[in-house]
């Protein structure tokens, strides 16, 4: 028997979804990666720079396996992207952001998901720590964020547009959503507010034109119908639209 330093060579096929991640070599159906003959699968997938979180069904020759499995001589592999929407145990469903998602932070609290937001960064370890002790699920464009074995669970945010991260994110987890609930600044949850109750945070003119406010139960911030609430409306609008509560 040829014996060899290298392992098997074996035909990997990714999904197309997951090419991104990929070398450019590497990206040909059945491409042949080398491996060590002793890793497991998802080590193998994780160590060409696909993060598991994005991975699906893992297919050898056809059937299903764990990412435990360690893949010989004679097989082929098969990558499926995660399916959408994804169904993540749990519930309820919880996010957490890294530094560089405030503006999809903010809209999806506009649109009433509990997404936490870290706005200083206090670095992979404790992100990933945060994840796990309030099972939210880890939003980011960091591949090395999401390989940290102590996220509850993760996700890679695939665009660098706000409006594209917002499909993204409610198109593969259909959170519910409740729009005009929660502060955009906090995450915290609104209640209707009487305006005699929350004159003192108003501005005289505000004070005369409008009407209708709402209040943080965490932070105290006011809100009312104000000036940028057109721009807001469409972006409710459009989410709603798409990904909208399914009619009762
Ligand atoms: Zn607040």
């Amino acid at each position: 028997m040829l014996c060899c330093v290298n392992g098997p060579q074996i035909p990997f096929s990714f999904a197309p979804e997951l090419q991104l991640f990929l070398p450019a070599d590497r990206r040909r159906p059945g491409a042949p990666v080398t491996t060590d003959g002793v890793s497991t699968l998802g080590h193998v997938v994780e160590s060409l720079g696909v993060p598991l979180t994005e991975v699906g069904r893992l297919l050898v020759d056809g059937s299903r396996v764990a990412p435990s499995h360690v893949p010989g001589p004679g097989e082929s592999v098969e990558v499926e992207a995660v399916t959408r929407p994804q169904e993540v145990p749990g519930a309820p469903l919880r996010f957490l952001l890294d530094v560089h998602l405030g503006t999809l932070a903010r809209r999806l609290r506009l649109l009433g998901v509990d997404a936490q937001y870290e706005s200083e960064d206090i670095g992979d370890p404790a992100l990933a720590a945060l994840s796990a002790a309030e099972q939210r699920v880890m939003l980011s464009r960091d591949r090395g964020l999401l390989r940290r074995r102590e996220l509850w669970a993760g996700a890679y945010v695939y665009s660098d547009r706000p409006d594209e991260q917002l499909r993204d994110v409610l198109g593969r987890f259909a959170p519910a959503l409740a729009p005009w609930t929660r502060c955009t600044a906090c995450n915290g949850l609104l209640q209707d507010a009487d305006k005699e109750a929350v004159r003192e945070h108003l501005e005289h003119g505000t004070r005369r034109t409008y009407d209708v406010f709402a209040q943080c139960l965490a932070c105290g911030r006011v809100y009312w119908r104000g000036a940028h609430h057109e721009k807001l409306q469409t972006i409710v609008e459009n989410a709603v639209r798409e990904f909208g509560p399914a009619a009762a």
